[in-house]
């Protein structure tokens, strides 16, 4: 039987099949007068409707299953009472560990009936410096403050001084402060290799800088006829693209890493592609475990699909930058990779600029078009606007070109060759210690560790009470330092080492003992499996840092809690 005549064959069968289908539904239907038909028809057509609302929203089917589950357990009333006593004494732990004042202070909650003068203002200003009793300076805390040199902080408060009324909202009253602005794009632009083509706008922040790019390809998206458009990051990319997705209304779908190098796993990036996806991300480094994530894999994905990319590289954007001519050689990861669509990095963290400042960088200025909001039709005039805020300020712009004027490229070359041997020492010193282990191969300034013998939170205890304010993990449960140049300084890494080395060789003759104190809470809020409750203590503890109210102390060894909660005041 040859071609033609086997089509005609599935062409009779499929006649005969549509003929049956049209004579069983016709049957059916025999018994039912017209209005009933009509009705059911509308019936199964709302019905279809809802069905599909109900099942593809923004949050999946079995998250919010989960939720409701968990909302109808903590109605059960025994179960409830001792659920919320539990949420309680976290909440009281919490606001009598964060927000502790001195012996005899309280919170001034009116303003002054008469203004203070000079004298007094800067007598009470002491007050509030002498409440901290973390010692940054000596490089005991991980990331948080990258350099705070004073002679920096001398010439940056003259520069401040000197635009600290101005506003690049208003261009024409602040010319300097375009023109700044418009050199540290230019300047940043320049450092990643961006093409003539290249541009950006400076930002209060990574996390500004990422709301932009995700927006940006959102509207992108949309425009492109996408409803629901995706982002496809790493497992360990930064929170902010939870934020962005939150915020613009789009979904994050997470790709797992690769266990060993902990580096996304780009088969399965390349699976979670669909017609829905708006972007895909990487992190250079990314935040948890400081590891570059496989961009020149990932950009050839963006190519082949035509999907914008964007590389995180808001924590060591002015590190990996400066690695080669430091004498580091990396992997590619800038706008010469063909694919990479914009770059976030921050010129508050390596940049050693004041906090308030970061660049968003696109290769390309049709992609920041569509970062760009404009109200064509606005009372108070035609209003345009580059970023998230209206008003910018022009002092803080002014301080990041200065410090990076004043930085030049040998300054960071040596900035960038400090912090990278550090942080290599930190590596090698902490990878001969028995009993702990590095995540993957480190390349830039974080290093994390993790232990397969005991729980590692009970190093983070130790070292705590040792001085050392690291930073806390979860899934899987870890530590890192983040190398700044405080902990350039002399001796700094050498005693990180040993003291890790002796408080590893004490628990390590107890392995199995229980986790105490914030060790054991970080420890359990990655057990609790509803979320919502992780939630809501984190809610508390926002609310905890608007507190004006003493908190009644109950037990004496809270005194001594410092907090590590991430994404807050202590973290970055
Ligand atoms: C710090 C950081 C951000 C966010 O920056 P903020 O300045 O804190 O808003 C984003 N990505 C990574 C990898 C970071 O380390």
């Amino acid at each position: 039987m040859d071609y033609w005549s086997a089509l005609e064959v599935y062409k009779e069968m499929l006649l005969l099949y549509v003929e049956e289908a049209r004579r069983y539904v016709n049957s059916q239907c025999a018994a039912l007068e017209p209005w009933q038909i009509i009705v059911i028809t509308l019936l199964s057509t709302f019905g279809a409707v809802w069905l599909k609302g109900f099942l593809f929203q923004q949050e999946s089917l079995t998250s919010r299953v989960k939720k409701q589950f968990f909302k109808i357990i903590k109605k059960i009333p025994f179960v409830g009472a001792s659920i919320q006593s539990q949420l309680n004494k976290a909440l009281d732990d919490m606001s009598v560990s964060v927000c502790t004042l001195k012996e005899g202070m309280s919170y001034t909650k009116l303003l002054p009936a008469q203004g203070l003068a000079q004298q007094q203002l800067l007598e009470k200003i002491r007050e509030y410096e002498t409440l901290s009793e973390v010692n940054w300076a000596k490089g005991k805390v991980s990331g948080a403050v990258y350099w705070g040199d004073e002679k920096l902080t001398d010439l940056l408060v003259k520069v401040y001084g000197e635009f600290a009324w101005s506003n690049p909202l208003h261009p024409d009253i602040f010319p300097g402060v375009r023109k700044m602005e418009a050199e540290v794009v230019r300047i940043s632009c320049a450092l990643f290799n961006g093409g003539p083509d290249s541009c950006g706008t400076v930002t209060s922040g990574g996390t500004e800088s990422i709301l932009m790019a995700c927006k940006a390809y959102r509207d992108m998206a949309h425009e492109r006829g996408i409803k629901h458009p995706e982002i496809i990051a790493p497992i360990s990319v930064h929170a902010a693209f939870d934020k962005a997705a939150h915020y613009f209304g789009m979904k994050l779908i997470h790709i797992p890493l690769d266990k060993k190098t902990m580096k996304v796993d780009v088969k399965t990036m390349k699976r979670a592609i669909t017609k829905n996806t708006a972007m895909l991300v990487c992190s250079a480094p990314n935040f948890p475990h400081g590891i570059m994530d496989p961009i020149e894999e990932v950009a050839k994905l963006a190519v082949k699909y035509n999907i914008p990319f964007h590389v995180d590289a808001c924590l060591g954007g002015f590190l990996i930058v400066f690695m080669e001519k430091a004498g580091y050689k990396l992997a590619s990861f800038d706008f010469r990779v063909k694919g990479v669509t914009s770059i976030s990095a921050d010129t508050h963290k390596y940049g050693y600029a004041p906090k308030g400042s970061s660049v968003i960088l696109y290769s390309d200025k049709k992609y920041r078009h569509y970062q760009y909001f404009v109200a064509p039709d606005w009372q108070g005039g035609i209003y345009a606007s580059p970023s998230m805020a209206g008003s910018r300020p022009g002092g803080i712009i002014a301080a990041c070109w200065a410090t990076m004027m004043h930085m030049g490229e040998n300054g960071y070359v040596k900035a960038t060759k400090k912090v990278i041997e550090t942080a290599r020492k930190i590596k090698a010193g902490v990878r001969k210690i028995e009993g702990v282990f590095v995540f993957g191969d480190p390349e830039v300034s974080v290093v994390a560790l993790g232990s397969h013998v005991f729980d590692i939170f009970r190093l983070s205890n130790a070292l705590t009470s040792r001085g050392w304010n690291l930073n806390t993990l979860q899934f899987p449960s870890s530590i890192h330092i983040c190398v700044t140049m405080l902990h350039t300084q002399h001796g700094v890494a050498e005693q990180f080492i040993n003291d890790v080395k002796k408080e590893v060789a004490i628990i390590m003759k107890n392995p199995e003992e229980k986790t105490t104190g914030m060790g054991a809470i970080y420890g359990m809020a990655q057990s609790i499996p509803d979320r919502s409750m992780v939630t809501e203590v984190s809610q508390g503890f926002l609310d905890c840092l608007y507190s004006t109210e003493v908190p009644k102390i109950r037990n004496k060894h809270h005194k001594n809690h410092k907090n590590h909660m991430n994404g807050n005041s202590v973290v970055h």
